[in-house]
């Protein structure tokens, strides 16, 4: 049964809204201890809402789209009176005095809002390893890394522990854990969803999305969120499409007359067991109807190096009002190295006379990134290739930063340019999930949902 099929159920009175929660209840309590998914569960509020919804169902009144479903917000988006701490001990008193518009608009659409995850300290991270609150675990590779820096939400999926998660993607904090765990992820086109309520990471790279364990759950998730939001001026005006509509009546469709580019880089850059399965999902998508070419991206080298200029210039200046004196404690006293690291990195590169030689620079490359990506997108409906060049690590494993930063090769050109791009499971090499990364042009997400589901539906047959 996928998501759709079941809030069908709830609306039918064949599950009631408790008794999928109470499921998910008894999974948390079993398994969070080990996972360490969430930081935080409200299983009393989230109980009281599950009654109401079921009430109103008896009662013959209407309920929202995600009536019953239960859901994970990563602890970096605002919740009323939920601890958003960003996983930092320098928030780690904080509560949300407010729902961010996200938030508003699930609670809207009956959606039951369980806990907050765990997550790399102020998302700034890809393996949800320097959270404050201890590593993630991957349910789906065990004793790995979940990735990150979303980890919590994609490992409560992937364990079983709610419906649906919410997390933000800076340079592929959704893609890189979904990836990971063996679920989907979606990151929307810059400005498609609301920031309002998210604590910035980079804010002209940040994006809220989805996560699921099905296309129909990312479609629903998606469409909910999305939508102009006039408190946040990036967000842009656009009539968001039935999503959910387009999952079921896509999943029979073939993949005829789709055109996917397959970036001779992107596999390069990758190891060959991952090239390999998803040579597999390409031939299976060949077999569907699709056709595919080759492209050359020529500006692959200077992703990473522009990536993290522009995050550590836009973090510094994020971080300056944790100076302890309006809320949570000074963040250079409380936070963790890496926090500190790009604190640091950003204070510097952001003095007055090193603008011309890094952040201009960094700009400058971001265009050429951004048309570049743009122009490979011209003859075809969608990028495809691996969503991260290597496997995860084992828990514990000490990285380099710039091997922590490597994970992100494959991820960063879709903020950068600030396009659509959603991560599904490939396959698996020795039990551990790989991830299929499909981009589109801006505000295509229908593309990529469309492929989603019929893919998925090409996988169950
Ligand atoms: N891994 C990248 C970083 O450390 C991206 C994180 C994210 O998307 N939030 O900045």
């Amino acid at each position: 049964m996928n998501i759709l099929e079941k809030t069908e159920l709830i609306k039918n009175q064949e599950l009631s809204a408790s008794e999928n929660l109470e499921r998910f209840s008894t999974i948390i309590n079993q398994k969070n201890k080990n996972i360490n998914a969430f930081l935080e569960v409200h299983e009393e509020q989230a109980r009281e809402k599950a009654l109401e919804i079921d009430q109103r169902i008896k009662n013959g009144q209407k309920v929202g789209k995600l009536a019953g479903m239960v859901i994970g917000i990563k602890s970096n988006i605002s919740v009323e009176d939920f601890t958003i701490s960003a996983a930092s001990k320098t928030l780690k008193n904080y509560l949300g005095s407010y729902d961010a518009t996200v938030i508003q608009k699930i609670k809207k659409e009956d959606g039951i809002i369980i806990g907050m995850t765990n997550m790399d300290e102020f998302a700034a991270g890809s393996s949800t390893e320097s959270s404050y609150y201890g590593p993630t675990h991957n349910p789906a590779a065990p004793g790995h890394i979940p990735g990150g820096s979303s980890g919590g939400s994609a490992a409560a999926i992937a364990a079983g522990m709610c419906d649906l998660a919410v997390g933000s993607d800076t340079g592929g904090s959704i893609r890189n854990p979904a990836s990971h765990c063996g679920i989907i992820g979606f990151k929307p086109t810059y400005g498609a969803v609301s920031r309002q309520g998210l604590l910035d990471l980079a804010m002209s790279l940040d994006q809220i999305g989805p996560f699921a364990s099905d296309s129909s759950g990312i479609a629903l998730l998606l469409e909910t969120m999305a939508g102009e939001d006039l408190y946040d001026c990036t967000s842009l005006k656009w009539e968001v499409p039935s999503f959910s509509s387009m999952v079921s009546e896509n999943a029979g469709q073939s993949l005829r007359g789709v055109k996917l580019g397959v970036v001779k880089q992107f596999q390069e850059a990758s190891d060959d067991h991952i090239v390999k399965i998803i040579e597999n999902s390409l031939d299976k998508m060949k077999e569907m109807g699709a056709e595919v070419v080759e492209l050359s991206f020529d500006y692959m080298d200077l992703c990473l190096a522009t990536f993290y200029l522009i995050t550590f210039v836009e973090f510094f200046s994020a971080t300056r009002k944790y100076d302890g004196r309006k809320y949570g404690f000074k963040i250079e006293d409380n936070c963790g190295e890496e926090v500190l690291r790009r604190i640091f990195m950003g204070s510097y590169i952001s003095q007055k006379e090193f603008s011309g030689k890094y952040y201009k620079k960094a700009l400058q490359a971001r265009s050429l990134i951004k048309k570049e990506i743009n122009n490979l997108l011209k003859d075809v409906d969608l990028l495809i290739g691996p969503t991260v060049p290597k496997l995860p690590h084992k828990i514990g494993t000490v990285l380099e930063p710039l091997d922590m930063y490597a994970y992100d090769l494959l991820t960063v050109s879709a903020n950068l340019s600030g396009i659509p791009a959603c991560s599904l499971k490939a396959g698996e090499f020795k039990k551990i999930p790989v991830g299929l990364q499909l981009q589109a042009k801006p505000l295509e997400e229908e593309k990529i949902i469309k492929a989603m589901a019929a893919y998925e539906n090409f996988n169950k047959s």
